[in-house]
């Protein structure tokens, strides 16, 4: 698997919420009222029983509670930093009802499981092997999740990755402020640490390796592969140098170099969690002015408010009920021009200006990989474009599963890994049944 540079643009970034130590972890921890019918657990995608890995480090029984941990979910250490803890565990904790600060559950997690990985503590061993062989498209937080569950119940599993790194938007995706790419990639190695599970990279399915092939070498298969990409504007001057897709430059400035110097004023298109990260990401990095361009209003966008108000404190400017009609520049991009809208999204007469900006980023989707299951019979795609799924994550076509952002549309880290381990259990039962 190829080696991320060690001076690419996201190694400055730091922690914005810094590990908790021992002492911290334990005072926390003996703040929780182990609550029985606990609605954090319920409010967990992969439902790890939190009272029970809390009491456990309330104990100083930090090994005990990492396995709590990543019983559920084995990418446990990456959710921890990850996870939109705020509108998930600690969103449902019962001391926001009290008037109390809530649980702290992510440090909670991270304290555990940082500890486990860095002692390279290991819970879980390959179940007896059943001579079966799954196929799984995808490397990250579901197809890892997936893999690594088959792995538990004794079924062999060869994962087919396009890229050169493993850990999917996990490792190319998600803010450096909350976690850098080498930590993601270091972790699926450690999930991967059970064994048996073989990865070939750089082979695109459907492109390198047709279904059909895959169909003949595998008993089952299971549908890891995400979203497509950036969706584009199709504006006037959108091929002008200075104008990028969000998801495709932040994998650039992840997993290597973007080139900042001479950028005075970004835009970022889109009011999502993606355009959020953006221009946080663009203020860490150093660009002056950065305004996040979106159509509707504050309270209308869909990124999480927790996550925008941090990126005021940082200095983003919003311009609110605004839409990019044009890209204008000679060789690259110089200005935007945009036009303000009325609450219906309609264009206002006379409303058009430019400004100027030297960088543009669309963080107004990503494409869905329709086309890529269309070539698989039997496994359809709803009105978004999204895989549909039965409650145990099997497509409509016998042996075939999916999970993660193809099956939700794009959710986070934890559905992906939630789905996984769900769909390797339904694979299970169905190889166990299937001659
Ligand atoms: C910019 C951004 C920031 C995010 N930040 C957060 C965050 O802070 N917290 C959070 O919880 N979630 C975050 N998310 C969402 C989270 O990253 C995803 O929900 C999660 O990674 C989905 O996992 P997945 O395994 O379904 O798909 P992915 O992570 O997309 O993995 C799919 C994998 O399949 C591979 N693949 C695709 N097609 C093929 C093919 N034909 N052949 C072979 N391989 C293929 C891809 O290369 C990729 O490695 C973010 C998403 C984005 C875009
Ligand atoms: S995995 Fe995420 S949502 Fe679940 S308990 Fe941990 S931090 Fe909370």
């Amino acid at each position: 698997m190829a080696k991320l540079p060690e001076d690419r643009s996201e190694s400055g970034f730091q922690d914005f919420k810094p590990a908790w130590d021992r002492h911290q972890s334990i005072v926390e921890a003996n703040r929780c009222l182990f609550c029985e019918d606990a609605p954090c657990t319920i409010a967990c995608p992969t439902h790890i029983d939190i009272p029970q890995f809390i009491r456990k480090i309330a104990t100083d029984n930090v090994r005990g509670s990492a396995r709590t941990i990543f019983d559920s979910n084995i990418l446990g250490m990456s959710c921890a930093r990850v996870c939109p803890v705020e509108v998930l565990c600690v969103g449902d904790c019962v001391f926001n009802e009290m008037d109390q600060p809530p649980i702290q559950i992510g440090k909670l997690q991270r304290y555990a499981t940082d500890i486990a990985f860095d002692q390279g503590w290991r819970f879980f061993e390959a179940g007896a092997d059943t001579g079966k062989s799954v196929g799984i498209i995808g490397a990250g937080p579901a197809g890892l999740a997936c893999a690594h569950e088959l792995r538990r119940q004794g079924h062999g599993v060869t994962i087919y990755e396009k890229r050169e790194v493993n850990g999917g938007l996990n490792t190319t995706g998600v803010a450096p402020y909350k976690m850098r790419a080498d930590r993601a990639i270091d972790e699926a190695e450690w999930v991967l640490g059970i064994g048996g599970i073989e990865v070939v990279h750089g082979v695109e399915i459907g492109k390198d390796l047709s279904w059909a092939e895959l169909d003949a070498k595998h008993d089952a298969l299971f549908l890891g592969v995400g979203l497509g990409p950036d969706t584009p504007m199709g504006l006037e001057g959108e091929d002008l140098p200075g104008v990028y897709g969000a998801v495709d430059w932040i994998e650039k400035m992840k997993t290597g170099l973007v080139d900042l110097d001479h950028v005075a004023h970004a835009v970022v298109i889109g009011g999502g969690n993606t355009a959020v990260d953006c221009v946080r990401e663009l203020v860490g990095l150093g660009v002056p002015v950065v305004t996040m361009v979106y159509r509707r209003t504050e309270a209308e966008m869909p990124g999480y408010s927790h996550e925008w108000r941090a990126a005021v404190i940082d200095g983003v400017t919003p311009l609110w009920r605004s839409l990019p009609t044009a890209w204008v520049g000679a060789d690259r991009l110089e200005r935007v021009r945009v036009t303000a809208l009325d609450a219906a999204c309609r264009p206002l007469d006379d409303s058009e200006e430019e400004i100027d900006c030297d960088l543009a980023l669309l963080a107004i989707g990503q494409a869905k990989l329709r086309d890529l299951v269309a070539g698989l019979d039997g496994v359809s795609t709803d009105s978004k474009g999204r895989v549909v799924v039965d409650d145990a994550m099997a497509t409509g076509r016998a042996g075939v599963y999916a999970g993660g952002d193809c099956v939700n549309g794009g959710k986070e880290v934890v559905n992906g890994a939630a789905d996984g381990k769900l769909a390797a259990l339904g694979i299970h039962a169905w190889l166990s049944t299937s001659s």
